[in-house]
């Protein structure tokens, strides 16, 4: 059988190694040299302001005009901090016999952003894609109760939204986009026909 020393780590004592003196500072100086030379890091916000990868949760816009007013994202909320207000409209029958309809329409959005905490549930569960994550950042305030934003606020800030990215190239066309092309083709198919002639008019 074979013994093994346990030696404690080879800059202990008795391992050779001999310190020159001023070896630290010689490397500290050393260090602090090639730290001068390099590209410094830190950005002149707000003179420059800070280039942002297109999906930060910066704050959350609403797209009001596909809002149903469902409550789906105030109920999932796990801060509570959605405030939904509506009320019921009747919409009238589009033909005789037909009944009336009601539909909601959306009084009052809010998101206190003070309770947020941009976990981005609320986008997710919304199944009309009404809420979107915006890079915008700068709403900053000393007032808490100032950071309580409105749909007006809140539809002002879908204009900072990014575009989705680029499909796969070899992705499905989305079925939005084939019924519109059908739509678009069958109208110009209509306006190129010519026009039939008039019963018991004198055509040649
Ligand atoms: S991001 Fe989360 S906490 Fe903020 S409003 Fe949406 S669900 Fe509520
Ligand atoms: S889940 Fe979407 S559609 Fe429903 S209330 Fe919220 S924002 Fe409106």
């Amino acid at each position: 059988m074979s013994k093994e020393k346990n030696t404690g780590g080879s800059a202990g004592k008795g391992s050779g190694k001999s310190r020159i003196p001023g070896a630290g500072l010689a490397k500290g100086l050393a260090v602090t040299l090639k730290t001068m030379t390099k590209r410094a890091v830190t950005q002149g916000y707000p003179e420059v302001m800070p280039d942002l990868p297109p999906r930060s949760r910066g704050v959350i816009a609403l797209f009001e005009e596909n809002c149903t007013v469902c409550m789906l994202c105030a109920r999932e909320c796990p801060d509570w901090c959605i405030y939904i207000d509506s009320h019921k409209e009747v919409v009238p029958a589009r033909e005789p016999g037909a009944r009336d309809r009601t539909r909601n329409v959306l009084d009052r959005f809010a998101i206190d952003f003070a309770l947020c905490m941009y976990c981005g549930i609320c986008v997710e569960v919304c199944p009309f894609d009404a809420l979107f994550w915006s890079p915008e950042f700068e709403y900053a305030t000393e007032d808490i109760q100032a950071l309580t934003h409105e749909k007006d606020t809140l539809r002002a800030w879908m204009w900072t939204v990014p575009a989705p990215p680029a499909l796969d190239e070899r992705a499905e066309e989305p079925k939005e986009f084939t019924m519109a092309r059908r739509a678009a083709d069958k109208l110009a198919g209509g306006a190129q026909k010519p026009a039939r002639p008039p019963r018991g008019g004198d055509a040649e």
